[in-house]
């Protein structure tokens, strides 16, 4: 269900995604895959939320099926944009970029031509283009600047939100600061809201207002990004920061992140998804589903599902 307040761009309650499958579970059921688990979250307007996680956790699902499953398509598209991960698949390589940009406005309605090259020239200025790379085709550009078309085209019918969707992975380290801080300042220009799907906490860190780490469906830990970083509480949290090779993180005692089966999501979930790969996991986390509750001590919001949250709280603000 989604739906959004008077200070939301986007409001999710109770999220699920499940894709059928071929064959029936022991139970006899229709097997399904449950891709996402009742997952809720709401982005204030202007502001931005990260949802973290490795590859397969179901974020762009998530992401995906919260955004578009509330209003007819076309509305949505006029609502909702998506800047893609990959700026050389995702441009039609036959069109010039004035015709990318001009695109989502043709498919919103807006019709007005002198409109529409307004909007045009501004969004190129905006994004750091020149006026004679209008008439250009994708192949004449390198992969930065292909991405600021991308957001440009975005940007295109004024969305409510915009779906940033690992925008800077595919580019160079060196090219990926310049998107990152376009971005940011493109979100000041024009109040924009993001969801920002990343599996890098570096990138979340800069750009995002809150945080989501997501694991096989389920979110594992929400809460505001200065909490978040601060003192992230969740197994798999910590485990994912330990990754991030800094010298910070180096020097931090953290239990290491132990190797595991990945849960089987065509069958019925019983405990904690992340156990099987959990250094703390004890008899309890395999029978029991751990909740999403407010951490103890934290300042702000900030919310994990893990049975040892009171545990882990306590030591998080000793
Ligand atoms: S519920 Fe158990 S297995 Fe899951 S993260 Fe917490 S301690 Fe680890």
């Amino acid at each position: 269900m989604a739906g959004q307040g008077p200070d939301h761009a986007l409001a999710v309650e109770n999220l699920s995604v499940a894709y059928p499958l071929k064959g029936r579970d022991k139970s006899g059921a229709r097997r399904r895959l449950l891709a996402v688990d009742d997952v809720s979250f709401a982005i204030r307007r202007g502001t931005t939320l990260g949802i973290v996680g490795e590859s397969g956790s179901g974020k762009t699902t998530a992401a995906m099926a919260a955004a578009l499953d509330a209003a007819a398509l076309r509305r949505a598209r006029q609502r909702v944009q998506i800047i893609f991960q990959d700026p050389y698949s995702s441009l039609n390589p036959r069109l010039r970029a004035a015709e990318i940009v001009r695109e989502p406005m043709l498919h919103a309605g807006r019709t007005n031509r002198a409109e529409q090259d307004r909007v045009i020239d501004e969004l190129f200025e905006a994004v750091g283009l020149r006026p004679e790379q209008k008439s250009l085709f994708p192949h004449q550009f390198s992969g930065g600047q292909r991405q600021r078309i991308g957001i440009a085209r975005a940007l295109s019918t004024r969305p409510s939100l915009i779906i940033c969707d690992e925008p800077v992975s595919a580019l160079d380290v060196a090219v990926q600061a310049q998107i990152l801080n376009l971005l940011k300042s493109l979100q000041r220009q024009f109040d924009l809201t993001y969801l920002f799907i990343s599996h890098d906490l570096g990138v979340v860190q800069h750009m995002c207002d809150e945080v989501a780490v997501m694991y096989m469906g389920k979110f594992m830990e929400q809460a505001e990004r200065d909490s978040f970083f601060a003192a992230p509480r969740h197994p798999y949290s910590r485990a994912l920061l330990d990754a991030v090779p800094t010298i910070e993180a180096a020097a931090r005692p953290r239990p290491p992140l132990v190797d595991g089966a990945i849960p089987d999501l065509s069958e019925p979930q019983t405990g904690c998804r992340f156990a099987s790969r959990c250094p703390h996991a004890m008899p309890r986390c395999e029978n029991e589903v751990p909740l999403l509750a407010d951490a103890t001590g934290a300042a702000g919001h900030h919310r994990l599902a893990c049975h040892l949250a009171d545990e882990i709280g306590s030591a998080a603000s000793g």
